[in-house]
């Protein structure tokens, strides 16, 4: 039978098309597999070619050797860091100028560098990068938000074939982002918990959707899922905001996220993705009602008009069925490199 799932943090509900299942290793790309080159001449973000970027934000290593992630200014930013986010409502219409910041984390020198196939250290070194920059920004009292996220794949918006992240910090808090903390609110004013905890608890538990375990974080397929495969990552401890990390948390971290890219890299073809950290607003250090976490979507389906109309997505693919897949797929512990399935 078919089921209605409804999401326990967004209150949407999805169809698992039961029907229709599809098993998860149709959902493969098929693609031929690609031999990358590790430079190329004309990349602004290859090593050697750094003159053909903004001047950059920071760079790590900073102590003068050769570098091993950099950020730089987007050059096609969505929004300016030279105008005040001056405010107007003029009837229903509200506007702000467009103030904020949006950045790029070029993740790798390296072309070739997938995110996939990286060691864990340099996952970490990028997470730590996210940091920096995450707090800095956080700091300054216009920002209400600040999204990191990463396109992998034209399907999922990357416009450059070199890996790279990205950063947007904005004067408000996305329509998206406060109804989810509304709601996780109005459960922590109800039951007296993060619901993020609770849930976390209870799917420990069960593990029936659980795709890695560390010691710290932990990955799963998300129960009323709209796609296939989208991937919840949650710190353990309890954290608001993604600021809060700390250092052993990103080492864990860069494990728990590599390893779960390489499964889909491997187990899916190098699908398209996004991912994207969700954390509560800069000012959230500390709330006890929200816990901030990775969401993973591999973009494997296309949206259509049901979708569009109603916000109802159908999923054909089972999350259980989707974790197990994954939990299936063997990729080395240390590099993400495949080993098979
Ligand atoms: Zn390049
Ligand atoms: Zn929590």
């Amino acid at each position: 039978m078919p089921e209605l799932r409804q999401n326990f943090f967004t209150k949407e509900w999805v169809i698992i098309a039961t029907e229709r299942a599809r098993r998860p290793e149709e959902l493969a790309t098929r693609r031929a597999a690609q031999t990358v080159p590790s430079f190329v001449e004309s990349c602004p973000f290859c090593a050697g070619n750094e003159n053909k970027t903004p001047p950059e934000v920071l760079r790590y290593p900073a102590n003068g050797e050769p570098w091993s992630v950099r950020v730089i200014p987007n050059k096609f930013a969505a929004l300016s860091s030279d105008v005040q986010p001056t405010r107007s409502l003029q009837h229903l219409r509200r506007r702000v100028n467009g103030f904020g910041f949006h950045e790029v984390i070029i993740d790798s020198p390296d072309h070739s560098g997938c995110m996939a196939m990286l060691p864990d250290a340099h996952v970490a070194r990028i997470l730590g990068v996210f940091k920096e920059r995450y707090n800095t920004l956080s700091i300054d009292h216009r920002i209400n938000h600040v999204t990191i996220f990463k396109n992998h794949g034209a399907d999922a918006g990357a416009s450059l074939q070199h890996p790279h992240s990205q950063l947007i910090a904005t004067p408000v808090i996305p329509s998206q982002v406060r109804h989810r903390l509304h709601e996780a609110l109005r459960h922590y004013d109800d039951a007296g918990e993060c619901m993020f905890c609770h849930l976390m608890e209870r799917e420990v538990e069960e593990q029936t959707r659980i795709v890695v375990k560390s010691e710290l974080f932990v990955a799963m397929e998300v129960f009323a899922s709209a796609t296939p495969f989208a991937t919840h990552i949650f710190p353990l401890r309890h954290m608001a905001t993604f600021g809060e990390i700390t250092a052993a948390e990103i080492t864990d971290l860069a494990h728990v996220l590599r390893s779960l890219l390489a499964k889909l890299y491997v187990g899916l073809e190098n699908p398209d993705l996004n991912f994207t950290i969700r954390s509560g607003p800069s000012d959230n250090v500390g709330a006890r009602h929200f816990h901030w976490y990775v969401s993973v979507i591999p973009r494997l389906t296309r949206v259509a008009g049901f979708e569009l109309g109603s916000g109802m997505f159908i999923n054909t693919v089972l999350p259980e069925a989707a974790a197990e897949f994954l939990r299936n797929v063997k990729v080395d512990k240390a590099t993400g490199a495949g080993l098979g399935k």
